[in-house]
């Protein structure tokens, strides 16, 4: 049997509403919020080891082809349009992978992708919806707007009541993390009218 491979959702959300997406796109353009994302899903503990990204279509086609696939990471991409339960998007790479079913990709990955640390579900919320029980833990980034900020207008969103009956606060996102990724040395970040800070959450035992 294939060792467990802990399976962490990353998201960046506007609080409370946990409002994450506007017409196909982030509802934000935060720096440092992207390059905290880069690195904590490119960052391993293990150097022998790399992580996957798993995202639905849409997710996919909102980063720009000039972007994609994700450099350093297996990039995952579900569409219930492609043929196999999980496989290589072209025989001559194993980067990019598609996958016909997002239960199967999580369950497949860690047998088909041998030197796996971590799969992180990046997206979006019809992906998010579906991993709230087959999560281990979800790092999200609490972004709120400044005083005077106006609220983003957004489509896509988180379900908060299941997020607070599954998930318990951790405090230890720095022990959580490997240490290629840069934290800030205060407690939240300011960034083009947004307050953001970055936040750990774990499954609760009994969910
Ligand atoms: P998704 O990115 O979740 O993609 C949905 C698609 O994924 C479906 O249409 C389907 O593709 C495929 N899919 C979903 N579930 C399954 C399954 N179980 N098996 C196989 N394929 C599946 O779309 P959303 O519209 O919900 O989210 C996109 C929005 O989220 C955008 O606005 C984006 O910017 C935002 N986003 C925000 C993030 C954040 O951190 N704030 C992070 C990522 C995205 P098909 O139709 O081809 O069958």
């Amino acid at each position: 049997m294939s060792p467990k491979v802990p399976v962490v959702s990353i998201v960046a959300c506007l609080m409370p509403e946990m409002g994450i997406g506007h017409q196909g796109k982030l509802p934000w353009k935060l720096k440092q919020e992207m390059a905290y994302f880069r690195q904590v899903t490119t960052g391993t503990f293990n150097s022998d080891r790399r992580n996957a990204v798993v995202m639905g279509r849409k997710t996919w086609e909102s980063i720009p082809p000039k972007f994609r696939p994700l450099p350093g990471r297996v990039n995952v991409i579900v569409s219930r349009d492609h043929a196999h339960g999980l496989a290589p998007a072209t025989e001559s790479s194993d980067h990019v992978w598609q996958s016909n079913s997002l239960a199967k990709c999580l369950e497949l990955l860690p047998q088909l992708v041998g030197d796996l640390e971590r799969i992180f579900v990046i997206g979006g919320g019809e992906v998010y919806a579906q991993t709230m029980l087959l999560n281990d833990y979800m790092l999200m980034t609490e972004i709120r707007p400044e005083d005077g900020t106006e609220q983003p207008p957004m489509d896509t969103f988180l379900d908060r009541g299941k997020i607070s009956q599954l998930y318990q606060r951790n405090d230890d996102v720095a022990g959580f993390l490997p240490s290629n990724v840069q934290l800030p040395n205060v407690p939240q970040i300011r960034e083009k009218g947004y307050v953001y800070e970055f936040a750990l959450y774990k499954r609760r035992p009994e969910a």
